[in-house]
């Protein structure tokens, strides 16, 4: 296929990459969004995400994270920004649950990604300020940190403009038979990319209602104590504590320490609800940092932000044609972590739209089951 033309509606990090790629190919290309690429309601927005190559038993997600790690470093190369900061990763085996864990080490290690298993007592000397209570073992991976995602998808978007892609600030709508319209017309274009992540349950309700789930998150940013670097990236890794289950990033360029509490329940009206962490949520991360980051606990919270996530029931992405309509690829289904496999998910996502290979069955709509978490890439 040559030079067709090409519509991505959606800029988030799904979109970006992938109309980046598809005009790095020789296409035509226009992109659709109805706010500014960057906007502070989209999943991608916000300071930093967090990169580890870490997936359980899954050596698809494994690979394409560390290939991923390869082309942000290029592009930081090429775009002249720091997007990938090596503060290293830690990620912490509940006990009497670390099926997840203990599978990826072995996985790892055939990909000859570097990895080391620690006790707790050799965790607890290395980071003395933490508490390893519940702790069986923890796996820490120097090449995991986190990537700058605002910064990085605003200058994807800026780098696409410049190339000579197109950008339209509107958003199309589906019609009942969930095809693509603008103002009651056609949206018109060879090949249509719609890549609006949780926006996309509600644009296909009929074909994913009951696959896509989306979850509101609550980030909190706490202050480090006055005058310690301990909870600074340099002296502080990224780490993921599946068992809580919680995450975070340390402290950079004077952000706050951040820390979300993954929580199930919590639903969002993503066009209309004022985007400020509730008070719940503040309690349950104020509960977290005093079990594990007990000198946080008196600190204040300095900052905050809500987002959300869109899940499939077994964590694995949804890349694949709408069942009805052969024109339009569905790209999304991020399940909290696709912003990371960014530049591989778009040059994947280009290459279904183009007919270069059919997506992987673990990415279609069909047979969609949910997976244990001992199974699941994600570890959700
Ligand atoms: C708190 C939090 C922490 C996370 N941590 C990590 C992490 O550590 N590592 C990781 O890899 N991932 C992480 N994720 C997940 C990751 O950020 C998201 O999966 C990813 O950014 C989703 O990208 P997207 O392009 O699919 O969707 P989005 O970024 O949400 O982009 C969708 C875009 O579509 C637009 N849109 C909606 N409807 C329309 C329409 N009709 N027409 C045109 N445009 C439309 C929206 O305005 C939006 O800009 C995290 C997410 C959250 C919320």
């Amino acid at each position: 296929m040559a030079a067709d033309r090409f519509a991505v509606v959606g800029a988030g990090i799904v979109g970006v990459m992938t109309a980046l790629e598809l005009q790095k190919q020789g296409h035509s290309v226009t992109l659709y969004d109805g706010w500014e690429p960057g906007h502070t309601r989209a999943a991608s927005s916000g300071i930093h995400r967090v990169t580890r190559s870490a997936h359980g038993a899954d050596e698809l997600y494994t690979r394409w994270q560390w290939e991923a790690r390869m082309r942000w470093l290029e592009l930081q190369a090429e775009w002249g920004i720091e997007i990938l900061r090596e503060t290293g990763g830690l990620l912490l085996a509940e006990s009497g649950r670390s099926q997840w864990e203990s599978a990826a080490i072995p996985t790892l290690s055939r990909l000859g990604i570097p990895a080391i298993k620690m006790s707790p007592p050799e965790l607890a000397t290395r980071w003395p300020h933490m508490n390893f209570q519940r702790v069986e073992f923890g796996i820490y991976e120097p090449h995991a940190g986190f990537l700058w995602a605002n910064r990085a998808l605003v200058k994807g978007y800026q780098v696409f403009l410049q190339r000579g892609g197109t950008f339209v600030r509107t958003r199309p709508r589906t019609t009942p038979a969930e095809r693509l319209e603008i103002d009651g017309k056609p949206l018109a274009a060879d090949r249509i990319i719609v890549a609006t992540g949780s926006w996309m349950r509600e644009m296909f309700r009929r074909t994913l209602g009951s696959v896509l789930k989306v979850i509101r998150q609550d980030v909190i940013f706490t202050s480090p104590p006055e005058g310690s670097t301990t909870y600074d990236a340099g002296n502080h890794p990224v780490w993921i504590d599946h068992g809580y289950p919680g995450y975070g990033i340390p402290a950079v360029e004077g952000h706050g320490f951040k820390a979300v509490i993954a929580w199930h329940e919590s639903d969002i009206d993503l066009d209309s609800d004022d985007r400020v962490v509730d008070r719940g949520a503040l309690v349950r991360s104020r509960q977290y940092l005093s079990y594990r980051f007990p000198e946080l606990v008196a600190q204040p919270i300095t900052d905050q932000k809500v987002c959300h996530i869109v899940m499939t029931p077994d964590t694995h992405f949804l890349l694949d044609f709408h069942p009805d309509h052969d024109d339009i690829v569905l790209a999304g289904g991020g399940s909290g972590s696709i912003y990371k496999h960014g530049p591989v998910v778009g040059e994947y996502v280009a290459g279904i739209a183009t007919g270069r290979w059919a997506p992987d069955s673990r990415f279609t709509l069909e047979g969609r089951q949910g997976l244990s978490l001992g199974e699941s890439p994600t570890g959700r």
